[in-house]
């Protein structure tokens, strides 16, 4: 039997985790936890608040702490350094116990209300995954625009996959959560690899409002790498472009040579210094594009051979609670795992 049809025939109503990460987002952390506490609320089921503070420099943590000092509940670990986004994902995921995990930002561009809709609409598809797609991306520059579609378009090609319109926004279940889980590679693209996971999905759409407050950390260079990542990670193809082009390069040589003799033969020797300087330039940069695709690889393999951590906790709060239902609660502390990390 399927293991969500499991669940809805479970006695116990399934407990939720809302995972969030969260970098540099002290300024209006408080008032987005109370929207999404609210939105969770209306689920009507045990639930549990996951904060993964990314080594924020700014207040987040404090914030996060002055939250548990007022007497809410939630959860928080703290990194011991900024590990990027995706990390912090892996670390929320790997500590989450809910039968349903809710992975959204902290930002307020993936908007709380559309928890209880994820929710019910979990409850009656029985889909593992609910992925909240992007009906319109938000208030964003042309360029960056340009770039996702840039992006979206080369890694749908070349994998096979259809990630266009992918968010972090999204309800996993406890099976796609745990297949998730085994996972153990070190460069992580989160959207990347529940597409490619294959469970059931069902989409709900939503439009990304701008942000809160504060602007977003990603640099023209960090999303250039992740782009990277999820483009190596799932595709060998430009590895084999560079083989394709060397043969190409390597016939049109052929000919080229064929020619040149065929002219000396005839008493007309090629001449043309700059055509030579050229040939040079094409070939120089070409080998040099290519060796680069090829660095690109063994980066990845380099630290995939290492096997660090992903991430590393620094600290965390635990409540000995989790949520309103006792039963529930006794039910999570006695799933308590160990730190993966
Ligand atoms: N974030 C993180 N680590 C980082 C950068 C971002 O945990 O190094 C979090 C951030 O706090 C937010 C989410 O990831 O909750 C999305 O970040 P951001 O809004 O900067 O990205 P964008 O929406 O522009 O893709
Ligand atoms: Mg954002």
């Amino acid at each position: 039997m399927d293991e969500s049809q499991e669940i809805r025939t479970d006695p116990r109503p399934p407990v939720l985790s809302i995972v969030m990460p969260v970098f540099r987002e002290g300024a209006q952390l408080a008032s987005f936890l109370s929207a999404v506490r609210s939105a969770t609320e209306q689920c009507n089921l045990p639930h549990e608040l996951l904060l993964v503070d990314d080594g924020s420099p700014d207040d987040t943590w404090l914030v996060i702490e002055a939250e548990v000092t007022n007497g809410r509940l939630l959860r928080a670990l703290r990194l011991t350094r900024n590990f990027g986004k995706e990390s912090a994902l892996c670390a929320g995921l790997e500590h989450a116990q809910g039968d349903a995990v809710i992975v959204m930002d902290a930002d307020g561009q993936h908007p709380p209300s559309l928890i209880p809709d994820m929710v019910s609409l979990w409850q009656s598809s029985g889909a593992d995954i609910v992925e909240a797609v992007k009906r319109k991306r938000g208030r964003e520059s042309l360029s960056s625009k340009f770039g996702a579609q840039l992006f979206y378009f080369i890694l749908n090609r070349l994998s096979g996959f259809d990630f266009k319109g992918a968010s972090d926004f999204k309800l996993m279940n406890r099976k796609a959560v745990d297949a998730w889980l085994k996972m153990h590679e070190r460069n992580v693209f989160f959207r990347g690899m529940t597409v490619w996971m294959g469970f059931t999905t069902v989409q709900i759409p939503f439009e990304v409002v701008p942000r809160s407050a504060g602007q977003s950390t990603w640099s023209v260079l960090k999303r250039l790498k992740l782009a990277l990542v999820g483009i190596t990670a799932f595709s060998s193809f430009p590895l084999h472009l560079v083989t394709f082009a060397g043969v190409v390069f390597l016939g049109i040589s052929v000919l080229l040579g064929l020619q040149t003799l065929y002219l000396k033969l005839v008493g007309r020797a090629v001449s043309g210094f700059a055509t030579v300087i050229l040939l040079q330039l094409i070939v120089g940069s070409l080998l040099m594009i290519s060796l680069g695709i090829i660095g690109e690889y063994l980066a990845r393999i380099y630290e995939e051979v290492k096997g660090r951590p992903r991430y590393l906790v620094k600290e965390s709060i635990e409540p000995n609670q989790i949520s309103s239902a006792k039963e529930t609660s006794d039910r999570m502390l006695g799933l308590e795992r160990h730190d993966c990390s």
